[in-house]
């Protein structure tokens, strides 16, 4: 009997006792492909000599200082690294322990940031139905996923929520992406308006949407349309890139394929890669200036936040992507996981689309391809196929929920970026056995 409150209080799991690369191994001896970088998280798989080298010199100089009193060398050179490849206006970061703590912080900034200005009559934080920001109660009410939020709805903040752009399920037969994105992001607009444009914080998104609904980016021009209404409006835009940044889909931002810069960034999973708990907000200049013109100090904390063993950690990983050149290794074998993912799904008739950017893709399984129909979520296919890819030695991320979060099924890819072609080829044929077996489990 374990005295371990696991997520599933019913069934057992698997005890993981060691990770080489791209595999992670049980007690009972069974070894399982890790292809969804557990949530995203270890993009450069398990047991890095570089990663755990620069841990344990880490370890020997100094583990931990309250930031309260001192800044630390490794937490100064992260942010350093950070800044040099951020994009264009980010002027600073700011340090914490993971994806929901980054995304509080980044809420609370933009918050201040107005009340520094003296607009402290701003409150409103609009954000999109098909979207997850995390679990703790800020980043909850942000967030659009029903099932996850429905039960803690009477304890959260009044958030916003508008449709996502979200191309298989709402652009319209025959509407070009262009008018897709203008309509899409007319929502927003039409939104601010509604609120009262005086009243608007921020608007918060994925860039690319990772937890909800398997890697589904946005049509071109969206996001561009987005960042010219807060403009418009003098809103700011918060880019959550908490599962889809830091490389996963072949630029270290996503957000750089669609030529946008945020107000505020949050970051975490692939920044440390899992070796150590550590996430973050970059933050433009324009805010760190209101801030450093008027109180000169974020109202906010954490004990961990810019912890060195994490910021030590999260730098060896950022200096192997960098010196290993693995964005071009998500580029180049994202394109092969495509076509594979391609050849091997498009005609399957549970499969109703196959989408993303590099190293981050979702397939969207359902009953019938012509009408879109999802599944009974009552059958949890995605939680079938999940224990379906556990027991051929595979992991995917497998989710529930479409728009709302209470239909749909979702499987995520997001294997580590050392991945190569031959990896590729044994993720598709293992997942493809899975899927089949998950639907013929069905009674
Ligand atoms: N934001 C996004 C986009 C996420 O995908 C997640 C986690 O999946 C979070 C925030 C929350 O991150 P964490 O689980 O590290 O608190």
């Amino acid at each position: 009997m374990t005295r371990l409150l696991h997520r599933a209080i019913r069934g057992t799991m698997p005890v993981a006792i060691g990770g080489a690369g791209i595999t992670l191994n049980d007690a009972d001896g069974k070894s399982y492909i890790d292809a969804s970088g557990g949530a995203a998280v270890s993009c450069l798989g398990h047991g890095h000599p570089d990663v755990i080298a620069a841990l344990h010199r880490q370890a020997d100089r100094l583990a931990y200082a309250h930031t309260g009193f001192f800044t630390s060398e490794p937490a100064e050179a992260l942010a350093e690294r950070l800044i040099e490849d951020a994009p264009p206006g980010i002027s600073h970061v700011y340090l914490v322990s993971g994806g929901s703590e980054a995304v509080e912080a980044a809420l609370k900034m933009a918050r201040q940031y107005f009340v520094e200005k003296g607009e402290p009559q701003r409150r409103h934080i609009i954000a999109r139905r098909q979207s997850y920001h995390g679990n703790t109660l800020g980043a909850l009410a942000a967030g659009g996923n029903e099932l996850r939020r429905a039960q803690f709805k009477p304890l959260l903040i009044e958030t916003h929520h508008i449709d996502p752009c979200y191309a298989y399920r709402l652009q319209k037969p025959g509407e070009s992406d262009q008018a897709y994105a203008a309509r899409a992001a007319q929502q927003l607009e039409d939104k601010i308006i509604e609120l009262g444009p005086d009243q608007v914080i921020a608007f918060v998104a994925e860039t690319v949407v990772g937890a909800t609904a398997g890697a589904v980016p946005p049509v071109a021009d969206y996001l561009a349309r987005i960042r010219s209404i807060c403009d418009r409006y003098g809103i700011l835009l918060i880019l959550d890139e908490v599962m889809c940044g830091m490389g996963r889909t072949g630029t270290l931002h996503a957000c750089t394929q669609d030529g946008v810069a945020p107000d505020l960034m949050t970051l975490a999973k692939g920044l440390g890669a899992g070796y150590q708990p550590i996430g973050a907000v970059l933050l433009s200049q324009h805010i760190f200036d209101a801030f450093a013109g008027g109180s000169g100090f974020f109202q906010h904390g954490h004990t961990y936040m810019g912890h060195p063993m994490a910021a030590a950690a999260a730098l060896a990983v950022q200096d192997v992507i960098r010196r290993d050149n693995l964005l071009a290794n998500v580029a180049a074998i994202g394109a092969e996981l495509d076509r594979r993912l391609q050849e091997r799904f498009a005609d399957h008739r549970h499969v109703g689309d196959i989408r993303g950017r590099g190293l981050f893709r979702g397939l969207e399984l359902v009953a019938d391809r012509a009408t879109k129909q999802t599944f009974n979520p009552a059958l949890k296919l995605h939680a079938r196929v999940k224990q379906a890819a556990m027991a051929h030695g595979l992991m995917v991320y497998a989710m529930g929920g479409t728009i709302d979060g209470r239909h749909g099924d979702h499987v995520l890819l997001a294997p580590p970026f050392i991945v190569t072609r031959a990896d590729i080829e044994v993720i598709v044929e293992r997942l493809g056995a899975a899927i089949d077996d998950a639907i013929a489990s069905i009674p």
